[in-house]
């Protein structure tokens, strides 16, 4: 019974909240966990029913007999958005059937003449019960040839058929080519002989013929039998696919019922709505019309059929695109039924104004996908034949048909004294009451389509207008929302249609639509595959901040689909999460050694720099929120961490050490980058912040406010990218001549669109080890370089917008600068042993060190450089091939 079914799906809706209630929590999202909508709970219900008695008062709701796509297998109807989910090319068989007339001297033809129609769902013929032609379309007569693959005593009987003159040239060919006379032609297959005679649609109307199926011929029960298989004149009639004449089946399409009901034609139904055929077609009794296993079967039986009476013209495969149910992929039926709808096309008007509102991201959605399924939208089928959904609120008299319709639960107790304490199927409708007429007032029988539910969230949610008017008053519309792409037919159209219609204002104002997140192989995320890792596993593993990201920052957050890929998110947890760990440590570890704040009034350029990188990039994430384009917002994060980590804090170490300046400046920009990057790595951003925050700030970084930008430095900025391009202009080619970089080299000359001053050179000099670097102009450099035969030089280097002309390297390694490197190779020997030994940098460290003659000359001559650089007492020890160093604490 309903109420068993109905109980298991309640039992069953608790397990899926219990699983959502522990991952969304773990990805950093916020909800309200303790208190979830749902949309079986009583109050959800209650708005649903003040909403449809809203749309029943406003006239934008009502009950019609119409064609619709049903799921034979749900035994449902569908809506127009259901449907379009559903759309599959699939092969079918179409057949073009022999009508014969009845009386063809009627209109002047001769006997056994027969009107061709084409269909592509044979299955619908026994549900024929007329045929259409368009009135002034022109028929031509057209006569059937003797078969000679049957043989010459084969009886021949002459047949006489008509189709539209049209459909006949597109489709026919001659049997000889380029011969004037001929009048033999192939017509779907089939010899014909041509003849000149026409006629027009017109002259056709009102004739009878024998329908291919008898079944119903005889059935007294049939309305208006007498006005049944006769030839009616209609618009619809295109000669653009088949023959111009059309089977009308009034119960299988919207066009045929529309025609049935303007003449008065029956409405055949042989079949139920689960799809088989009845039992009063005895040829095709208990036959389903379109089995999920091979939806061609009943059509090959209705061929068989037609071939048997000698009814069949030509059979043809067919391929086209077919709705599917998105639940369970059976093939849909267009179904004639009873419907409630709401009114969409009589308030298009009104919601396309309210559309024009929205802001969606990406952009091209607003007039796309969103406008154009908007602009063809039609009157939404709401009525569903299941069990478990929220109940159409309107009950009708068994006697007299009058009908209340019920917008809360006092109203429905006022009229039936009964209070309902849940809306589903199987409580109301127990609650029957007298109709005035003394009939029996009992409830219609079907529910609400799933998507009124998903519609009403807006303020069925809070229980409105029952319980916080004026909270969702003021909420509608909501600032954003977010989902996938779908949705753009489904969740979003509906919260649209009914805040529409009802509210009178658009449902929210800004709107982004993400792709779908499918498997590294490009397929959907498949469960039954595993083609996809474990999501706990890999907030385990990189993090959810890595993995929210990853993902935020990839083109699925402007409704592309997106392949997520292991590797790539642990190499955003390295990259972004490691190295701003790293940056930190390196902050903690320094910070008590000398007094500072976290300012950002430092001199220092790198300080400066690094001050005016994150203005700049505060102001890229402040404008991409702005314009709700989150990969946009967040890209910017994991560029500014590379520019920290490997620029800044590389080129500050020895500054970081001992300089409030700098260690006020990193201070600074760790608490800055911890508001910034908050709504986006929440769990980073929230641990960074009560590591760096000041007395006076926030308890947590969600609680501060989102912070005003300054502006950036753009000439430091730009000064600061033409300085790394000359370091590593000049780093590729000590590459090329594979010159080690901690070997000194004495001078580099530069041609380049730009120069730079003392400071930036100071940098370049550090970063590439060389002692002197100079600019020259493009003269200059050419006489320079003609004159330094045994330099290395470069061309081209560089973007389009910043380009290094001409980069000479002097590669001549003097004996000094040889000594010099020779020291950085024991500097760097006696910071591996450190490192080997676990020292802390604070650790004093006494060295001794063994080398080659030149080696222990070298540490000799630069030992207070070397002890200052690795915190050790430097001497020296025995001659001999390689370097060691022998540490001692
Ligand atoms: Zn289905
Ligand atoms: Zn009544």
């Amino acid at each position: 019974g309903v109420k068993k079914f109905n109980d298991v799906c309640r039992e069953k809706i608790k397990e899926v909240s219990d699983e959502w209630g522990q991952l969304i929590p773990r990805f950093g999202r916020w909800s309200d966990m303790d208190n979830p909508y749902r949309t079986m709970d009583k109050t959800f219900m209650e708005s649903e029913w003040w909403m449809f008695k809203q749309l029943h008062d406003k006239d934008l709701v009502y009950e019609d007999y119409r064609s619709i796509h049903i799921c034979p297998r749900c035994e449902t109807t569908l809506s127009q958005s259901e449907v379009a989910e559903g759309y599959k090319d699939i092969k079918d068989l179409s057949v073009t059937v022999k009508f014969r007339l009845r009386e063809p001297e009627e209109a002047g033809l001769p006997k056994d003449t027969y009107l061709l129609a084409w269909t592509t769902t044979p299955w619908t013929l026994p549900g024929n019960v007329a045929l259409a032609v368009g009135r002034e379309i022109e028929y031509l007569h057209i006569m059937n040839m003797p078969d000679v693959k049957k043989g010459s005593d084969h009886e021949f009987k002459r047949e006489h058929y008509l189709v539209s003159k049209e459909a006949f040239n597109k489709d026919a060919q001659p049997l000889i080519d380029g011969d004037e006379n001929n009048d033999t032609f192939l017509f779907k297959g089939i010899l014909v002989r041509k003849t000149s005679e026409t006629i027009q649609g017109k002259e056709l109307l009102g004739l009878r013929y024998d329908p291919p199926f008898d079944s119903y011929v005889n059935d007294e029960k049939i309305q208006n039998r007498e006005q049944s298989w006769r030839v009616y004149l209609a618009d619809f009639i295109n000669t653009e696919t088949g023959t111009g004449i059309a089977h009308e089946a009034p119960a299988f399409g919207a066009e045929d019922l529309e025609l049935a009901q303007e003449v008065g034609l029956p409405v055949i139904q042989h079949l139920g709505m689960d799809g088989i055929i009845y039992d009063e077609v005895k040829e095709l009794a208990g036959l389903h019309v379109k089995p999920i296993e091979d939806h061609q079967s009943t059509d090959v039986e209705v061929i068989k059929y037609l071939a048997g009476k000698g009814l069949l013209f030509s059979k043809e495969k067919y391929e086209h695109s077919y709705p599917h149910c998105w639940r369970c992929d059976t093939p849909l039926l267009n179904y004639a039924t009873n419907s409630w709808f709401v009114a969409v096309e009589k308030m298009k008007e009104r919601l396309l104004k309210y559309a024009d509102e929205i802001t969606w991201s990406p952009g091209h959605i607003k007039k796309g996908r969103w406008g154009n399924w908007l602009e063809g939208a039609r009157d939404w089928s709401i009525s569903r034949q299941r069990f478990w959904a929220n109940t159409i609120p309107v009950w009708r008299c068994d006697e007299c048909k009058n009908t209340d319709v019920f917008g809360s639960i006092a109203e429905l107790k006022e009229k039936s004294g009964v209070e309902v304490d849940d809306l589903h199927k199987d409580v109301v409708d127990e609650v029957t009451y007298k109709c005035d007429c003394g009939g029996e007032m009992v409830r219609v029988p079907d529910v609400l389509d799933t998507w009124f539910n998903s519609g009403s969230v807006p303020f069925a949610s809070y229980h409105y207008p029952f319980e916080n008017k004026e909270k969702v008053d003021n909420r509608i519309p909501a600032d954003f929302i977010a989902e996938g792409t779908d949705q753009t037919r489904a969740w979003f159209y509906y919260q649209h249609i009914l805040v529409g219609g009802v509210f009178e204002k658009p449902a929210f104002k800004n709107v982004i639509v993400n792709g779908m997140v499918m498997a590294e192989d490009g397929k959907k995320m498949s469960k039954k595959l595993k083609n996809y890792p474990d999501p706990t596993l890999m907030l385990d593993t990189y993090g959810a901040d890595a993995i929210r990201l990853y993902i935020l920052s990839s083109q699925v957050v402007r409704a592309e689909d997106f392949n997520f890929i292991e590797k790539e998110a642990a190499q955003v947890a390295s990259k972004v999460m490691g190295r701003l760990a790293n940056v930190h440590s390196f902050y903690e570890l320094y910070k008590d050694s000398v007094e500072h704040e976290g300012n950002s009034d430092s001199k220092n350029v790198l300080d400066r720099w690094i001050i005016a990188r994150m203005h700049q990039m505060h102001a890229q994430v402040t404008t991409a929120m702005d314009s709700y384009e989150l990969d946009k917002a967040t890209r910017p994060l994991g560029e500014f961490v590379d520019d920290l980590s490997t620029w800044y804090i590389r080129r500050s170490r020895d500054r970081l050490k001992s300089d409030a300046e700098a260690l006020s400046t990193l201070r600074w920009v760790l608490r800055k980058y911890a508001k910034v990057s908050a709504p986006f790595t929440p769990f980073i951003a929230e641990w960074l912040w009560s590591n760096v925050k000041r007395k006076d700030d926030e308890e947590s970084v969600h609680l501060a406010k989102w912070c005003k930008g300054e502006d950036a430095d753009e000439d430091l900025l730009l000064m600061m990218r033409q300085t790394r391009l000359a370091v590593e202009g000049i780093l590729f080619a000590r590459n090329m001549k594979k010159i080690k970089v901690r070997q000194p080299l004495s001078e580099v000359a530069l041609n380049a669109d730009f120069q730079l001053n003392n400071e930036m050179i100071e940098i370049v000099k550090d970063e590439t080890n060389i002692k002197e670097i100079s600019f020259y102009d493009d003269r200059d450099i050419i006489t320079k370089m003609r004159s330094q035969k045994d330099w290395y030089v470069l061309h081209d280097i560089g973007t389009l917008q910043l380009a290094i002309k001409t980069v000479g390297l002097n590669p001549n390694i003097t004996p000094e600068l040889k000594k010099e490197g020779m020291a950085r190779d024991v500097i760097r020997a006696i910071q591996n042993e450190r490192k080997e030994k676990n020292l802390e940098i604070a650790d004093l460290a006494t060295v001794i060190v063994s080398g080659s003659n030149e080696t222990l000359a070298a540490t000799h001559e630069f030992k207070e450089e070397i002890q200052k650089q690795t915190n050790t007492t430097v001497e020296n020890g025995k001659e001999q091939d390689e370097i060691e160093v022998d540490l001692t604490t």
